[in-house]
């Protein structure tokens, strides 16, 4: 690993100067540092400055969690810093969010989500492996060829078309894009942006996966309640393992009947990927008409195009978004 200067500011506004600092070549904000640090030791990236916002709040009289005060929405604001762990045990979130919680109790270990912050989770880059091998020159590193297009691509997307077949890292990303959550930055002119204007498609730019400009930082993330929602992974092992697709869904209910229900998948794309057919499909089912429920989740795979060892994620979708469907209306998964 590289030798690297360590900066400790006091405010989000003192990291994001330290960024824009001419002093160093490439300095880089660190959270909990879990992606960060692999990148370091994999010879992926050699930062001459980290700038470590680990203990930074955006809102010193009330850290961590909150109710937003003065919203009509009933709105929740996340201090950029809260890490997986308290996100997954935190009471509001739980009543307020439950896909949420269940989405940040789903990633990693006990040992990771003690540590991966919100924003570094969304920020984190791709697990891609060819990507994340030094050796192999990829687009992502400014080669001429997507490797898992006639690699080994059983983890890659079947949605998007490439140029680049990496799927989404986040398992938080697909649920905050359901609450309608925005992103608060500081550091340009901009102070919020839309959790879905967060990520880019490969095709709007293959090296990176995010927007944000150089010099922002994520201070804190808003969004919607919605009580009534799900998630539910397939994993080739249900702990310590990635997840092989996933679905977030939120529903609108009377009387049992699905009014309007919001579907995103996970894990299936380079970016969180929306099943407005499903959101159709699902108007009008009864959620214990079981029938009726399967046929309306059989369209969740409509438009994918597998690679050559990806095709089982085809077959798996509909069966994630039917299981978050009828746990987001307080049914068991099956
Ligand atoms: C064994 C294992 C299993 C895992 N399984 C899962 C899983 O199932 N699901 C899942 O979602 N993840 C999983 N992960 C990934 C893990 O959740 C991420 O590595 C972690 O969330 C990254 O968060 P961090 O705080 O450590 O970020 P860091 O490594 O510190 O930062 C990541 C990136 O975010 C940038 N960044 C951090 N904070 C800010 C900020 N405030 N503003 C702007 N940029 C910022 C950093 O500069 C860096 O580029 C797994 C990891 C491991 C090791």
């Amino acid at each position: 690993m590289n030798p690297f200067t360590l900066i400790r500011p006091k405010t989000f506004e003192q990291a994001s100067q330290a960024l824009t600092d001419r002093t160093y070549a490439l300095p880089m904000l660190k959270a909990g540092g879990m992606d960060l640090l692999d990148h370091m030791k994999e010879g992926l990236l050699a930062p001459d400055a980290l700038v470590d916002v680990r203990r930074l709040t955006h809102n010193s009289d009330a850290p961590g969690i909150r109710r937003m005060v003065s919203d009509g929405e009933g709105r929740i604001e996340v201090d950029a810093m809260v890490t997986l762990a308290e996100l997954a045990s935190n009471d509001l979130i739980k009543r307020e969010a439950p896909m949420l919680a269940a989405a940040a109790a789903s990633a990693a270990t006990p040992q990771v989500r003690n540590v991966a912050t919100l924003a570094g989770n969304l920020l984190q880059r791709p697990r891609c492996w060819y990507y994340r091998k030094e050796q192999f020159d990829c687009l992502k590193k400014g080669g001429d060829r997507c490797y898992a297009v006639e690699g080994e691509n059983k983890h890659h997307a079947i949605f998007g078309r490439g140029p680049c077949y990496i799927v989404h890292p986040s398992n938080i990303a697909p649920p905050l894009s359901l609450l309608d959550a925005r992103v608060h930055v500081i550091g340009s002119d901009r102070d919020t942006l839309k959790i879905t204007d967060l990520f880019h498609s490969p095709g709007e730019g293959v090296r990176d996966e995010h927007t944000l400009k150089q010099g922002e930082v994520v201070t804190h993330i808003s969004l919607r309640p919605e009580q009534t929602s799900g998630f539910y992974a397939i994993k080739e092992k249900q702990s310590f393992d990635w997840p092989l697709v996933f679905a977030c869904v939120a529903l609108r209910l009377s009387q049992g009947r699905i009014d309007s229900a919001r579907v995103c998948a996970g894990a299936v794309a380079p970016v969180p990927w929306p099943l407005p057919n499903v959101e159709q499909s699902l108007i009008g089912v009864h959620i214990d008409d079981d029938d009726d429920l399967h046929n309306a989740c059989a369209s969740a795979a409509d438009g994918a195009i597998p690679l050559a060892q990806n095709e089982y994620k085809v077959r798996l979708l509909p069966i994630a978004v039917r299981r978050a469907v009828r746990i987001a209306a307080g049914r068991p998964a099956l």
